[in-house]
């Protein structure tokens, strides 16, 4: 049996505990046991590939769709003078278009093992879809509670899994928390964004990278940060491949936001020991538009203890780097490309001679088609008589 951790204070709690969250209020994360481990890149799937990494979870049921081992094309749109190599770790392959799937089926796997009948989420967005994509595989009572003002559009996309949907009055981060604390006397996993197993999946993000370099850990991981568990998820894996000999050093990981909801960038800037509410979010990276993220305390001191870094986009800048990367083969959507938006800021802050930087593309394009009206975008009209002149 393996031990889960608390992130702030150090108390363990037993794997089988239905604890989320400990006690003093900081996410718990599994206490990865040190020594030797390895690899089977062989093998099909990322239980499978990395089970000396993960926790005893089994897949008795095939409910697995094939999530994670994204590609990692190289980039080129953002190296101006061929002085860095940047890779696009584009998590917007897996099978509902956003790293969610990797940490959705961890969780999944865990309920079905401690014995839950349902399975559920507090989101809006990508993980509500992942959420009730992985809770219909499974036939598992799915609930997804929403916000009171999320639009239909929204809606639908995570509808069409048949989950529960609910539109709950009140306060997002507090909705979060009930819902860890009474979920387990109800027989239902909240796999909310930065549960212990979650991060777990998150961690498999690492091991690709790091397989897919042949054998060598980044410079530089560039990660886009809302509740924080994901950036949490990808140090881990890092932080485990040092620790089982495969690699001296760790990347430095930076947490990525937009400058109209930065609650861990606005705390990391001023040192503050805590991070706090931002009142008003706004931005057009409505995936990463938490104002009190869950995992927030927890992402500053882990980026204090191993020198990462923060930095934040405004919507424009955002919405030029959409576009940039769609000029090299990629449509993203908003949230997913401030990791490559961010490369012309962290060259302001660090030099980058000569180094390797993985950009994370959280996720796909289509999953938020509307943005497409922010982008001046031309067709041509012609009639088939003109086709020779207009060719
Ligand atoms: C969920 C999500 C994020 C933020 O991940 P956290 O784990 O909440 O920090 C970033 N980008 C996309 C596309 C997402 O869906
Ligand atoms: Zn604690």
């Amino acid at each position: 049996m393996y031990r889960l951790i608390c992130t702030g204070c150090g108390k363990e709690y037993p794997g089988d505990s239905p604890a989320f969250r400990c006690g003093c209020g900081e996410p718990l994360e599994v206490l990865s046991n040190r020594g030797s481990k390895r690899f089977y890149p062989e093998r099909q799937g990322i239980l499978n590939c990395f089970s000396s990494f993960l926790p005893p979870l089994k897949d008795e049921s095939s409910l697995s769709m094939g999530e994670g081992w994204t590609p990692m094309p190289r980039s080129f749109a953002f190296v101006s003078e061929f002085d860095f190599e940047l890779y696009l770790k584009n998590e917007s392959a897996n099978p509902t278009w956003s790293f969610k799937d990797r940490g959705t089926y961890l969780t999944l796997l865990d309920a079905v093992e401690k014995g839950y009948k349902g399975f559920g989420t507090v989101s809006t967005g990508n993980m509500a879809a992942s959420v009730a994509a992985y809770g219909a595989r499974m036939g598992m009572n799915t609930t997804i509670l929403v916000s009171k003002g999320i639009p239909s559009e929204k809606i639908r996309p995570i509808a069409i899994y048949g989950p529960r949907v609910i539109k709950v009055d009140g306060d997002y981060s507090e909705l979060y928390r009930r819902t860890l604390e009474t979920g387990p006397s109800k027989g239902i996993y909240f796999s909310n964004s930065d549960v212990p197993m979650r991060v777990e999946g998150s961690k498999t993000i690492a091991f690709e990278i790091y397989l897919q370099l042949g054998e060598k850990v980044p410079d530089f991981v560039i990660v886009p940060t809302s509740s924080g568990g994901n950036i949490r998820g990808i140090e881990k894996g890092f932080r485990e491949i040092k620790e089982a000999g495969l690699s001296e050093r760790m990347p430095v990981m930076v947490a990525v936001q937009a400058c109209g909801c930065a609650p861990i960038h606005n705390a990391f800037d001023s040192g503050w020991e805590k991070i706090e509410r931002v009142p008003d979010p706004s931005t057009i990276a409505h995936a990463i538009e938490n104002p009190f993220p869950p995992s927030g305390n927890a992402v500053l001191r882990m980026l204090k203890k191993n020198g990462g870094l923060t930095l934040c986009l405004k919507d424009e800048e955002i919405l030029e780097a959409q576009s940039r990367l769609a000029g090299e083969g990629l449509f993203a959507q908003p949230a997913a490309v401030t990791s490559v938006a961010a490369i012309k800021k962290l060259k302001e802050l660090t030099p980058l001679k000569k180094v390797r930087i993985v950009s994370v593309i959280t996720g796909s394009g289509l999953k938020y088609p509307s943005i497409l009206e922010r982008h001046s975008l031309s067709v041509e009209s012609i009639s088939i008589g003109d086709l020779e002149a207009a060719l």
